[in-house]
């Protein structure tokens, strides 16, 4: 079968990555009888020197025509001071809105061969890190009003959830939860917001259809202190826009690197957008030095949440864990290892080697 794959490579380390992630579907694909075919559009940086726009409509329309989307990163310091409404970011905003696009998946988990380069105390490591996060994506305050008042100096956000909004990511999190050590930890913050009120009661709602799954409620300061003090705690999180976007980035860390970590992007449709978690890394594009993973990585999860691939998506993971066990770094998961970095190209080739 073939299937159809909007490339946006984006800025900086982007169009590397994604290449890098190409060839590795490339391979998979010939290993078990399938095709890929890729047409890439414009996004961020690259569209805006191209079209003036972050976000071009063609670049939807193409998106909205494929099987899914692979993205690079977006940014970078060329397009910082121009303003919000023409900001990179504002293309990844709005191609996530513009494919409905409102559960962002993000696995964190500590590779045992990896585990020197936890920042965390080797006592709280040796209990292992493999949760998911499962973020609100396209609501909360991250769309909700905002302003200024006439003279400029008050400024507003506002944090909005519906019941229907909260009760599609929470399915969404506790049928993955089903899959996996059956268990949803909703992060809110219940004794102030009234937004969070909501979140509470619907996910308490949401999980009388899943009595086998346990559900429990942390406040978003403590989950924060409980992220670096006991994380094996947790197997599934799920979490609104902000506070998801925060503690993600914080359950990335303690697993050692940025360049490591995949993330998925999903709706009501099998369409969805696979992307690294980690930006355009400005200060090493075009020196080779980007570590390719988290890009194969989130093409592994397209395979399994887009085209229910799953042996496929478990052969790159498998490649990618074997390839780290024996010992394989790029520069940023260097750490106190004396191996010689590889390269974007030579970690991607020894991916291709082992699938
Ligand atoms: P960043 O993630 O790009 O980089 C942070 C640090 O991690 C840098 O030192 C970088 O070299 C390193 N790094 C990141 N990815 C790496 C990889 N694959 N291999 C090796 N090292 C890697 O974050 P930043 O510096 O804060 O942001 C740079 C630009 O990226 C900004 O313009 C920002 O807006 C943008 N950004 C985009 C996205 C996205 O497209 N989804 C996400 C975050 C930041």
């Amino acid at each position: 079968m073939n299937y159809r794959i909007a490339l946006l490579r984006g800025d900086g380390i982007g169009p590397e990555i994604v290449d890098s992630a190409c060839q590795v579907l490339d391979k998979v694909g010939q290993k078990y009888g399938h095709t890929f075919s890729y047409t890439p559009y414009l996004m961020g940086g690259c569209a805006i020197d191209a079209t003036g726009e972050p976000l071009p409509q063609e670049t939807v329309d193409g998106c909205l025509a494929s099987d899914s989307v692979l993205l690079g990163a977006v940014g970078g310091p060329k397009w910082d001071t121009l303003p919000g409404h023409l900001r990179p970011e504002k293309g990844l905003l709005g191609i996530r809105a513009a494919l409905g696009l409102y559960t962002n998946i993000r696995p964190a988990r500590l590779y045992p061969s990896l585990a020197a380069e936890s920042p965390l105390r080797a006592d709280i490591s040796a209990k292992g890190v493999d949760l998911v996060m499962f973020r609100e994506l396209i609501g909360g305050i991250y769309f909700g009003e905002r302003g200024r008042t006439d003279d400029g100096k008050t400024a507003y956000d506002t944090e909005k959830y519906s019941a229907f909004e909260i009760e599609r990511i929470a399915h969404a999190a506790f049928r993955s939860a089903r899959l996996r050590r059956k268990k949803v930890t909703s992060i809110d913050k219940a004794n102030v917001l009234e937004s969070s009120r909501l979140w509470r009661e619907t996910v308490h709602k949401v999980a009388q259809d899943y009595p086998d799954v346990v559900c429990e409620d942390m406040l978003v300061d403590n989950a924060a202190m409980q992220l670096v003090k006991n994380p094996a705690q947790f197997d599934v999180i799920v979490t609104s826009n902000i506070f998801g976007d925060i503690l993600s980035d914080e359950a990335s860390q303690v697993t050692g690197s940025i360049g490591l970590l995949p993330s998925a992007s999903i709706g009501d449709s099998t369409r969805g957008l696979f992307e690294p978690i980690h930006g355009s890394a400005p200060d090493i594009a075009g020196t080779g030095k980007a570590n390719p993973i988290a890009t194969i990585l989130s093409a592994a999860m397209m395979l399994r949440y887009s085209f229910s691939l799953e042996e496929e998506a478990r052969c790159i993971e498998q490649a990618v864990d074997g390839v780290l066990e024996a010992g394989y770094r790029t520069g940023d998961i260097l750490g106190a290892s004396k191996a010689i970095p590889l390269n974007c190209t030579e970690m991607t080739e020894k991916i291709l080697e082992r699938i």
